[in-house]
């Protein structure tokens, strides 16, 4: 046979994992090459530890809320280490999973670091040697950037973690700054505050989560407050400094905050460095993103990419879309490009904010003219809870159709209400499908079959 592998997949993380055992099924010779752990992002430092760690952070309120159900609750102690070293434990379960399905499927799992010596030879780091492949995944990911952009070069920075490390620390900080206004900043924020941490978030524009519809940003934000983490807007660090061992910050706003730690969450970059693309005729993109087609090819005709190598939407279950797409297209002779529309999206903040389809803004600048129902209420839990926490709906929808365009949710269990909003988006529901739907009674969801009154229209 001309080549070793018919596939040759480079990371193990949700993409090439679900690639190589689904092309492997197809009856392909695959191989996967992963240099650190089989999972990747999510499952090892990404959506599956934030996701517990969540867990961990949200029984803290629960505590408060407690006594106004008539619970007692006696002094609460919360142990990191406990939690980190259960995290591990669970996380280890679950790269052994991963590994034992590839396996499973036919693939043969390379634990090395593979980077390109021709269009159709990879050379595998760390056993030195050579191996060839007729067609070749990448599936690299990406990791959390420490640069602040040319401008904003700040001195010291080394000292400060990204996410990666956040989920190792040895110990709670007991004060925390977290620099950027994305999805990692938000969650990491709350995270550490309903741990029992003091927490600043230090973010550069006026408002953050910045592309989620308006109303939910400022709700956040409010709500941010409420519960006491600081968030200082317009703010950027100028500098970082270690004193004995405490770290101080300065920023542009001229205040000087001494911490425990500081977490930089500042957006990711893909991870194509020191992969040696060129030598396989692979175009990258400005930020170092693997440029693919509506196929995920890329401008090698025999190298495809998937994930959040490519830039597209950084979300695991787009890789594994985009993953699935791959294999009909390549292997089963049938070319299927991924669909990015209607992709729902959560920040798994206290409580969540979470989406599918148009923000409000997003809708006008499309040239839509929308019809917003809003609902704004306080939960069943919190009358009796005592604490001033309030669920925002929203709703845009499409004045000429009716068709609802957009969905988003501020409040608790968002993110599993728009999961399914977003099969009926998909669908192309009408607000009046969501009017003749009948209430299930009593839930947060029920709401969105129940905003009868328009809060207003534009333009
Ligand atoms: P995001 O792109 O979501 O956010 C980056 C943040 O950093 C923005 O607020 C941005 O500000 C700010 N920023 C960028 N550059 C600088 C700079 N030079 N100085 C200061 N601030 C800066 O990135 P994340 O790292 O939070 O997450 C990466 C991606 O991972 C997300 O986009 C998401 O797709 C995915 N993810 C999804 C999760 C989920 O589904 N729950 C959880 C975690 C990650 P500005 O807005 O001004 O550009």
């Amino acid at each position: 046979m001309k080549y070793d592998y018919d596939l040759f997949v480079i990371g193990g993380g949700s993409g090439g994992v679900r690639a190589s055992r689904m092309a492997a099924m197809t009856g392909a010779r695959v191989a996967l090459a992963e240099e650190s752990r089989m999972g990747g992002t999510c499952v090892i430092r990404g959506c599956i530890p934030k996701k517990l760690l969540v867990y961990a952070s949200q029984f803290s309120e629960n505590f408060l809320d407690a006594p106004g159900f008539g619970w007692s609750i006696g002094e609460t102690k919360f142990d990191w280490p406990t939690l980190i070293a259960n995290k591990d434990r669970e996380i280890a379960r679950l790269e052994a999973l991963y590994t034992k399905n590839v396996r499973a499927a036919g693939v043969e799992i390379i634990a090395d670091r593979a980077i390109f010596e021709d269009p159709h030879t990879m050379r595998l780091v760390n056993a030195n040697r050579t191996v060839t492949a007729e067609k070749i995944l990448i599936a690299t990911g990406n990791r959390p950037t420490r640069e602040m952009g040319t401008s904003h070069v700040i001195p010291g920075g080394e000292l400060c973690i990204t996410s990666n490390e956040a989920f190792h620390l040895s110990q709670m900080p007991g004060r925390i700054l977290i620099a950027g206004g994305g999805y990692i900043a938000l969650e990491f924020a709350h995270i550490f505050h309903g741990l029992g941490a003091h927490v600043s978030l230090v973010y550069r524009g006026e408002k953050p989560l910045r592309g989620f519809d308006d109303d939910m940003r400022t709700a956040l934000c409010d709500s941010m407050r409420d519960r006491g983490i600081e968030v200082l807007l317009g703010c950027e660090f100028t500098k970082v400094e270690k004193r004995g061992s405490r770290l101080h910050a300065e920023t542009n706003k001229g205040a000087s905050i001494e911490c425990d730690q500081i977490l930089l969450a500042i957006g990711r970059q893909p991870n194509t460095d020191a992969l040696h693309v060129e030598k396989a005729g692979v175009e990258l993109g400005k930020k170092g993103e693997v440029k693919v087609d509506a196929y995920s090819r890329s401008t090698a005709p025999h190298i495809w990419a998937i994930g959040d190598v490519t830039d597209r939407l950084q979300l695991t279950p787009v890789a594994i879309h985009e993953a699935m797409c791959f294999v009909e297209s390549v292997f089963k002779n049938n070319p299927t490009a991924p669909d990015h529309l209607h992709v729902p999206s959560a920040v798994f903040t206290t409580p969540e904010v979470a989406a599918v389809g148009l923000s409000e803004e997003k809708a006008l600048l499309k040239g839509h003219s929308v019809d917003v129902y809003k609902s704004h209420f306080r939960p069943l839990l919190h009358t009796l809870g005592g604490r001033n926490v309030r669920t925002l709906m929203k709703m845009i929808v499409d004045s000429k159709s009716g068709k609802v365009l957009g969905c988003h949710i501020f409040g608790d269990h968002a993110a599993e209400i728009i999961q399914v909003a977003a099969v009926a988006l998909r669908m192309g529901a009408t607000k009046k499908d969501f009017d003749t739907t009948i209430a299930l009674h009593p839930t947060a969801a029920e709401e969105l079959v129940t905003m009868r009154t328009k809060s207003y229209s534009k333009p």
